[in-house]
């Protein structure tokens, strides 16, 4: 952060109060400025209701200014936006916004790259610089929804970085947004994803949150989870199952797996067998991606006609599986590709 000031979206209202209360502001101020942070302006130019000198007292004791827009791209297939967000260390994140009949849904990203080293992932190829605080994930979705002008209503952590790599701050992010006192974001209403760090799955189960889970998997066989996610694979697939099962079981939730094509490696009716017999009996769904493809990945995406080969083959082993839709694929909305591109490039692309 800069000049080792907390980013302003990383303050509670606990904190605004204090705040106001060591520089001997009426409680109602403490109001004013929380209502302001609530709806993601961090700008204190903007903040009409209070005065310059409660604006300079904000601007010497946060860093108002942590997370700025570096660049901004709309697709022209459909109405998907990408923000490309300039954190005040330097770091680079993206942040993509999606519309859905059920309105806006924002996908963030939990950290600056990635250490899970996926092989197919532009994140994992961009290396890592650190982890996001609660308030920087926050601040993509205020901020957001800010330049939307428009609700955000639904939030899923799938961008650049593991979120379970970043638990202590995801599960802080989840409690700000969900604050009645604040942005009152519906728990049903976020989706995390996960890799699959067992440690932490069992964590957030316990919890008995109404947050829904998502699992990376990818891959029907360890070995072939070892190519493809050599991180994550150190946990071993049966083991992985098994504490989704007692997510289901413990919190009477279904849970998600998500499942990246790519041509002739995971997509055979071999892999449609496996995963039958990998996730029997339990209460999940998958989501099929069309893989992204960047440049330098060793993959190839599955045609759509094996896409949906693959598809029937789930569903007529009794899977449930549908096929997730494809949004701004002409913006490099696919994690990590614009940030990688960005670095690679050292420019911006606005
Ligand atoms: S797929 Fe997810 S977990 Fe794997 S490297 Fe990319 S961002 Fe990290």
């Amino acid at each position: 952060m800069a000049e080792g000031k907390r980013y302003i979206l990383d303050l509670t209202k606990d904190d605004v109060k204090e705040l106001c209360k060591e520089n001997a502001l009426p409680s109602f101020r403490a109001d004013q400025i929380w209502s302001w942070l609530s709806k993601g302006v961090t700008d204190t130019s903007r903040m009409t209701n209070i005065s310059k000198d409660i604006r300079k007292i904000l601007e010497d004791n946060t860093d108002t200014k942590g997370m700025t827009v570096l660049s901004e791209f709309r697709s022209q297939k459909d109405d998907t936006r990408k923000f490309v967000y300039l954190l005040s260390d330097g770091n680079i994140i993206e942040t993509v916004v999606m519309r859905y009949k059920t309105g806006l849904s924002v996908c963030i990203s939990s950290q600056a790259g990635c250490k899970m080293g996926c092989t197919f992932c532009a994140s994992a190829k961009a290396g890592f610089g650190r982890s996001l605080t609660s308030g920087e994930m926050l601040g993509q979705v205020l901020l957001s929804q800010d330049l939307m002008q428009e609700k955000i209503r639904s939030v899923v952590v799938m961008g650049i970085g593991e979120p379970f790599d970043n638990y202590d701050n995801l599960i802080g992010f989840i409690s700000k947004i969900t604050d009645p006192d604040g942005p009152g974001l519906g728990a049903r209403h976020i989706t995390v994803s996960t890799c699959g760090l067992i440690p932490r799955i069992k964590q957030f189960t316990d919890l008995k949150s109404q947050v829904n889970l998502a699992i990376s998997l990818h891959a029907p066989n360890d070995e072939l989870r070892r190519q493809l996610m050599p991180v994550p694979a150190h946990f071993a697939l049966k083991d992985l199952i098994d504490s989704c099962r007692e997510y289901v079981d413990k919190t009477g939730r279904r849970i998600t797996f998500e499942y990246s094509l790519f041509d002739g490696i995971n997509d055979t009716l071999a892999c449609a067998d496996q995963l039958k017999t990998l996730l029997r009996g339990l209460n999940c769904h998958i989501n099929l991606i069309a893989a992204n493809e960047f440049e330098g990945s060793p993959y190839k995406r599955s045609s759509s006609k094996r896409v949906d080969v693959f598809r029937k083959a789930l569903e007529q082993r009794g899977l449930n599986a549908t096929l997730r839709r494809e949004m701004g694929s002409d913006i490099m909305a696919a994690c990590g590709q614009l940030r990688r591109s960005m670095e690679d490039h050292g420019e911006e692309q606005s």
